[in-house]
């Protein structure tokens, strides 16, 4: 059940420590009030996600308050779906996990997590590289936390020159790099269903209100490069 990984931890650089989520406080160290930094590390795994099923049924036969059982199903986590295969415009395929394969023909764009070793292998054919380079360096600086349930206002940067296909309805589609998306879930990459899913439709509406929806982008206009270059980020954010 125990293994060893290098993945990006909450690191304070002052303390020379790992961080859980809890001691992160608007980015900073609880304990000395460093800004707090994501820091690949080799380190120890319990490997819950496979165990997910026997520890999530197991809390069935525990006598604990409820309240703490339903926190630990959520933190455990349980997910049923399927991989389903992208092609690109580059060499490479990509896969993403969900748990709502009949959403795959309202797939208007694909999200990226900033971590995703593709983005370094398609740097060259990244025509906005620098600015998809600042966005992960600024994701690299925020928590799980902020980056998850914290994260009420979306930001992300569409990767130029990269596209996919959506192997439901052949409908090129593009994709975005965007810190809600976490290496720790799934394969890192999500399939953005503003139909069905309410963070996709906050992202893509939060692109709406900018210049152009990820829906428009993806066949009705195969607009110039320069409508296209321009990244997107909500007033609030700081990290644009
Ligand atoms: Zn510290």
């Amino acid at each position: 059940m125990a293994y060893k990984a290098t993945i990006p931890i909450n690191w304070c650089p002052s303390c020379k420590v790992g961080l859980a989520n809890e001691e992160v406080v608007e980015g900073m160290c609880e304990r000395c009030g460093s800004p707090v930094i994501r820091k690949e590390k080799s380190q120890w795994m319990l490997r819950i996600t496979r165990y997910a099923d026997r520890l999530i049924d197991d809390l069935d036969d525990l006598d604990f308050i409820e309240r703490v059982k339903i926190q630990q199903k959520n933190w455990i986590g349980r997910s049923t779906g399927c991989e389903v295969t992208f092609k690109t415009n580059t060499d490479d395929d990509i896969t993403v996990f969900t748990t709502r394969a009949d959403t795959l023909f309202g797939v208007t764009y694909m999200v990226i997590s900033p971590e995703h070793p593709l983005l370094a292998k398609w740097k060259d054919l990244i025509a906005n590289w620098d600015e998809v380079q600042a966005y992960r360096e600024a994701a690299s600086r925020k928590s799980d936390f902020e980056r998850g349930e914290l994260n009420k206002d979306k930001t992300g940067v569409k990767l130029e020159g990269i596209e996919v296909t959506n192997p439901a309805t052949g409908e090129i589609v593009p994709m975005f790099v965007s810190d809600y998306v976490l290496m720790g879930y799934g394969t890192g990459i999500v399939m953005g269903v503003p139909g069905h899913d309410q963070r996709d439709w906050e992202f893509a509406s939060v692109f709406r209100s900018s210049r152009s929806s990820p829906a428009a982008t993806s066949r009705r206009r195969p607009s110039s490069p320069r409508t296209r270059m321009r990244s997107w980020s909500t007033p609030a954010s700081s990290t644009a």
